[in-house]
């Protein structure tokens, strides 16, 4: 088996990609996305997949970096890992909070009965980062969050916060306080859907600190990471799907034709895929070996990233017209993997971070 994967892996790969063939049936007779989710979900949860993302503790299967990978990577192989309702929700930051709002929140948040965001894009003319100042037992917290995904339903955001004369804090704030305005709802070019939020002296209690008061940075970063393997692993799959794809239309409209341009950019774009998907394993195995793997992640995230877009965009001029239908898989991917370069770090920054990670810290491998 080319990716060294074990038994119980290779079967876990072979799950996800039942489950990915039947989604993929289920999202082509699709009318009501509603119903869609539910099936999903249901679907899911017979594969055993639905419960990867959530630890044993909270009654899921707390899979590793590397099971992660293997399942999205399949799910994006058959262009359905983006269908909301596969994985169940994940405690994130949540399971480092105190026991008073994990009982508070994090319970009916695994439940499904609570949504949540995650605030750490701020507007670019802000005149300072959002901050907070301790009063009593309460914290009061100024400014504003720009980007927040799922935030016009979410009943709390955990947002990252400068805690005066401590640093940065992650906290909890649900979005009834007063003061808490959400400012602006709207859509991005994937379809996924945000809100921007403003906060004028809203008050939370100071249990509402999620982890050590002034290690926000480091809290939020781990969120982070976490979704850059996601999209990174996402990303891979989807390269793997396009590369079929264009396969499938050369073998189709000129099958002998051998020496046809066509074949070259073909080859590159399986040599890009190669070494975009290598790069995502061997971050996942670092991960699960507990290795420090910042580093490795963000470039994992940009190759995969980067590597979608190249080879989504050939393919569209390879096949032609017919890919920018918006019905077309191909239309579809590249609107939706347009956000990846951006969200979660846009691609100069983390270059940038490599540098400094291994010019200032001694960090990062080739
Ligand atoms: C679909 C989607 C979902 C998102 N969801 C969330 C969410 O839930 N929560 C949240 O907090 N945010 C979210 N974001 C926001 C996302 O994290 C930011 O868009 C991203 O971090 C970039 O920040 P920015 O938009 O302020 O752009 P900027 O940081 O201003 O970047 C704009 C450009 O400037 C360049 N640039 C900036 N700084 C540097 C530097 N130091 N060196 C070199 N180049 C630089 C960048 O490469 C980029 O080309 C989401 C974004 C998208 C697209």
């Amino acid at each position: 088996m080319p990716d060294f994967l074990t038994e119980a892996q290779s079967k876990l790969q072979q799950q996800a990609d039942t489950l990915a063939r039947q989604l993929s049936e289920i999202e082509l007779g699709a009318s009501n996305s509603q119903q869609v989710q539910l099936q999903t979900t249901e679907l899911s949860k017979d594969a055993g997949v639905f419960a990867l993302t959530q630890p044993v503790k909270y009654g899921g299967l707390g899979a590793t970096a590397l099971e992660l990978t293997i399942v999205r990577d399949a799910l994006g192989r058959r262009n359905v890992g983006h269908l909301p309702g596969i994985f169940g929700p994940n405690p994130g930051l949540l399971a480092q909070a105190t026991e008073e709002i994990k009982q508070k929140f994090l319970e009916p948040y695994l439940a499904g009965e609570t949504t949540s965001g995650f605030g750490f894009t701020e507007p670019s003319d802000a005149e300072r980062h959002t901050w907070a100042q301790l009063d009593g037992e309460e914290l009061v917290i100024n400014g504003a969050k720009s980007y927040v995904t799922g935030g016009s339903n979410a009943d709390f955001i955990n947002t990252l916060v400068e805690l005066d004369d401590v640093g940065p804090a992650m906290i909890l704030i649900e979005t009834s306080r007063p003061g808490v305005e959400l400012e602006r709802s709207f859509s991005s070019v994937d379809g996924s859907h945000h809100a921007s939020f403003t906060f004028t002296n809203v008050r939370v209690p100071k249990s509402h600190v999620i982890g050590e008061a002034g290690a926000g940075m480091t809290r939020a970063l781990e969120q982070v990471n976490a979704v850059r393997m996601a999209i990174a692993a996402d990303c891979v799959g989807l390269c793997s799907f396009v590369c079929t794809l264009v396969a499938d239309h050369i073998e189709s409209t000129n099958p002998s034709d051998k020496n046809h341009a066509t074949r070259v950019q073909f080859g590159r774009m399986r040599t890009k895929a190669f070494a975009a998907r290598s790069s995502v394993y061997r971050t996942a195995r670092l991960i699960d070996a507990d290795e420090n793997s910042v580093n490795e992640v963000m470039a994992s995230k940009i190759l995969a990233s980067e590597t979608i877009a190249e080879l989504v965009d050939t393919a569209i001029q390879v096949v032609g017209g017919e890919a920018l239908i918006d019905s077309h898989p191909l239309a579809s991917i590249f609107r939706r993997i347009r956000a990846s370069r951006l969200a979660e770090g846009p691609t100069d920054v983390l270059h940038a971070n490599i540098s400094r990670g291994y010019l200032d810290l001694n960090l990062g491998r080739i």
